[in-house]
């Protein structure tokens, strides 16, 4: 088959590799008919991950149908079309019973890492892909909900819902800052109403992601550029500052900013991957009875999303900016790559 083959820093490509086998009874292999690139493949290519070894298959979200199963499977069939979670769940250890399989001490590569695909064992860029817990890291698609829509249930999706929506408490009435309307922050953004938000500012650098998060339902939006981003938002608010600061970008500006936002009693909740270390201003904070947040995704919520993509409540499949075909992967990088210019937000690769 083909893959996308990471080959260190700066390196990948497209290129013939071997089939995927089932190796272990709970695994399934599933032919991926829908993938996408994210973020953190990025990450991954400027050599960010060191954990990722040259060689490995890149990719942990996709949409596909099970080809083969392992002895063990007994809830899937081959012809299921299903959604490939980013996070494997062996379903029996102690974080999976807590609903945390994000931390799953059963995990192919190293305990405690529940998102293996792309990162430990080979990803979902590819043709094929084997997936360890079948039963627990797939989910059926019912029909009529499109592998655009689905393939976001992958991960952004249940990223923007439980590490920022989730873990910022987010209650009805509650004025919601989001800051970075990236993917993620536009996951927060259109899941912020499940809970009843009243008011969602998005905060970007970037204007053609604002104009976006509008269209997800971001109430207002700020160019933080300018200067007064603390006295344009303050201004949204009775002057006490948000409910609920969701910071989505991953550098320690945008959690600074979070932190400047937040009203006495509120939450903060982060989101973005942090490559350095951010200052905590605790002799501000600690007067404040502000609690802070932080996660990985666990994607228990996917099931959850998926009902709501399927009754038309929520639509995800507006995320696509562009689609390509597996041919063309590297185009796809190189599009998603260059965003700021590209306008790309998900870039949808087919078989
Ligand atoms: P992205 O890079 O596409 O989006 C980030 C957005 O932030 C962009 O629109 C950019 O213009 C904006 N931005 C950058 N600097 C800014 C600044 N100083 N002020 C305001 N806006 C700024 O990233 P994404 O794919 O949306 O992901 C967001 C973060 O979430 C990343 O750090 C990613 O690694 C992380 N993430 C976390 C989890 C998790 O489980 N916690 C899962 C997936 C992704
Ligand atoms: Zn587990």
């Amino acid at each position: 088959m083909k893959a996308l083959v990471y080959h260190g820093p700066g390196q990948k490509a497209w290129e013939e590799v071997p089939d995927p086998t089932i190796v272990e009874p709970t695994d399934a292999i599933v032919r991926v008919d829908t993938t996408t690139i994210c973020g953190t493949d990025l990450h991954i290519l400027k050599g960010d991950v060191p954990a990722v070894t040259p060689g490995r298959i890149l990719g942990h979200e996709g949409v596909g149908t099970i080809v083969e199963v392992g002895s063990a499977v007994g809830t899937l069939a081959v012809g299921d079309r299903v959604i490939v979670s980013c996070v494997s769940s062996c379903g029996s250890c102690s974080y999976c019973h807590q609903q945390l399989p994000s931390h799953c001490l059963n995990a192919e590569g190293a305990a405690g890492v529940g998102w293996i695909f792309g990162h430990l064992i080979d990803g979902t860029q590819a043709e094929f892909v084997r997936v360890p817990f079948a039963e627990n890291s797939l989910h059926k698609l019912p029909d009529g909900v499109s592998d655009e829509a689905a393939v976001m249930l992958s991960d952004i999706l249940p990223t923007g819902f439980e590490i920022g929506v989730r873990n910022g408490r987010v209650k009805p009435g509650d004025v919601v800052a989001v800051i970075g309307a990236g993917p993620v922050g536009l996951a927060v953004i259109m899941t912020a109403g499940l809970y009843g938000a009243a008011r969602v500012i998005a905060i970007d650098l970037d204007d053609n992601r604002l104009e976006l998060a509008k269209a997800f339902g971001a109430t207002d939006s700020v160019n933080s550029r300018a200067g007064e981003w603390a006295e344009q938002v303050l201004a949204m608010t009775d002057g006490l500052g948000v409910d609920v600061a969701i910071e989505a970008v991953g550098v320690p500006a945008t959690f600074d900013m979070a932190t400047e936002l937040i009203r006495p009693g509120g939450t903060v909740a982060n989101v973005g991957v942090h490559g350095r270390s951010v200052e905590l201003k605790l002799q501000d904070l600690w007067i404040k009875d502000v609690a802070i947040t932080t996660g990985l995704v666990s994607a228990t919520t996917t099931p959850m999303l998926l009902r709501l993509v399927a009754q038309g409540k929520l639509e995800p499949e507006r995320f696509v900016s562009h689609t390509f075909a597996m041919e063309d992967f590297m185009d796809a990088y190189d599009t998603f790559g260059r965003a700021a210019e590209t306008k790309a937000m998900k870039v949808i690769i087919k078989r």
